[in-house]
């Protein structure tokens, strides 16, 4: 495997643009690929020296733009980031591994290849391998989505695109001569089973540009896992509520994003409506109870995955107490 290791964006793009290269950041996840059979083993054009993909920086209109090269730990501990938003900064502090949040970068992470036990088995093709069907769907999936998108049943595996859903992020995306900003609602398309993101294998993600903070937020990230350390979870849930009084008053607004749910994150519309006006420290309404029932209507299970209806609304429910500072004993 040839390796290089440009200093600029122009040369990481040059070096993308050869047939078959791959972009390698922390490579916690790509090294697995290739050696899984997942990815071809091309050039790799190592990212980690390229000038500008690095740092957090507040911008003049509030915003804040994270480098793609931010490791898990920088989002997990920067003072700016865990102050401003506090979501995102719990979320990157309780995915994975101490080794791996500390190698692993922003970029990186929500450019991930999802964890099916099929794809990542050289015995079998599906549609992300060339092939033309999906074995899971038919097989052992019972690590599969509730939201049944499309033909492949994968669920996303980024637990920071779902924290970045839930603050309408956008990421930064260059390619060669072109540069663009995609939501990160439309970094995936779920009903596609070739692919786990939209991004061309030759483009770059440069930074994520997070909206201006709210002041006084409050912020919760939950997870449901087969065992306790080292593992994707089965369901995630990061909770946003800007309340009045800097965050001591009734919700004004909330954010309400799951994953492990579907192929892509989702936010949940008909929760967050019904978190308007609830008080932190106080207990959920019966509009947020009736809105946690009203979860197994969006769901759509297989056969191996019906046990994830309830645990969807349990951990919604978890989660939101905790970011109300309410949490059941
Ligand atoms: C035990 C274990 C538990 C884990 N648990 C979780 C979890 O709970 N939640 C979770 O989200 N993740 C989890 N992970 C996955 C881990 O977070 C990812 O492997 C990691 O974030 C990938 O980042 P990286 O910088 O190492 O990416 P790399 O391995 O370098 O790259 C990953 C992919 O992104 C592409 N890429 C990387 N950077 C860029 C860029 N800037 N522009 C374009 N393409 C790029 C690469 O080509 C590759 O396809 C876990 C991993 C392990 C080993
Ligand atoms: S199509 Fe998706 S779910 Fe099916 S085997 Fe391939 S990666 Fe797994």
């Amino acid at each position: 495997m040839t390796v290089t290791r440009p200093s600029d964006l122009d040369g990481a793009l040059a070096g993308l643009a050869e047939g078959g290269a791959l972009a390698r950041a922390g490579g916690t996840d790509l090294t697995a690929c290739v050696a899984e059979g997942v990815l071809p083993g091309g050039p790799v054009v190592d990212l980690t020296g390229v000038a500008g993909m690095s740092g957090t920086d507040r911008r003049d209109d509030g915003s804040v733009r994270v480098g793609a090269l931010t490791t898990v730990t920088e989002l997990a501990e920067g003072p700016l980031l865990a102050g401003s938003y506090p979501a995102l900064a719990r979320t990157a502090r309780g995915l994975a591994t101490p080794q791996v949040r500390g190698t692993a970068t922003l970029g990186g992470n929500l450019l991930q290849r999802n964890r099916c036990w099929y794809l990542r088995n050289p015995a079998f093709d599906c549609h992300q391998s060339g092939g033309s069907s999906c074995p899971a769907r038919t097989g052992d999936h019972l690590y599969g989505v509730v939201v049944d998108q499309g033909p492949c049943v994968a669920p996303h595996p980024s637990s920071l695109a779902a924290a970045l859903a839930a603050y309408d992020a956008s990421i930064e995306v260059a390619g060669r001569g072109s540069s663009r900003s995609v939501p990160v609602a439309e970094l995936y398309d779920g009903t596609d089973p070739t692919r786990d993101h939209v991004l061309d294998p030759a483009e770059v993600v440069v930074s994520v540009a997070l909206p201006a903070p709210v002041p006084g937020e409050r912020g919760a990230y939950l997870r449901a896992t087969g065992r306790s350390r080292a593992e994707w979870p089965l369901v995630e849930v990061v909770v946003r509520l800007a309340c009045e009084d800097r965050g001591s008053g009734p919700v004004a607004s909330a954010a309400v994003a799951v994953g492990g749910v579907a192929r892509t994150p989702l936010r949940l519309p008909g929760v967050e409506d019904a978190l308007a006006g609830s008080v932190p420290g106080g207990g959920l309404s019966p509009a947020v109870v009736a809105a946690l029932e009203g979860l197994a209507d969006l769901c759509s299970p297989l056969p191996g995955t019906r046990y994830k209806v309830a645990l969807l609304s349990s951990t919604v429910r978890a989660g939101l107490l905790r970011a109300l500072g309410a949490e059941e004993g």
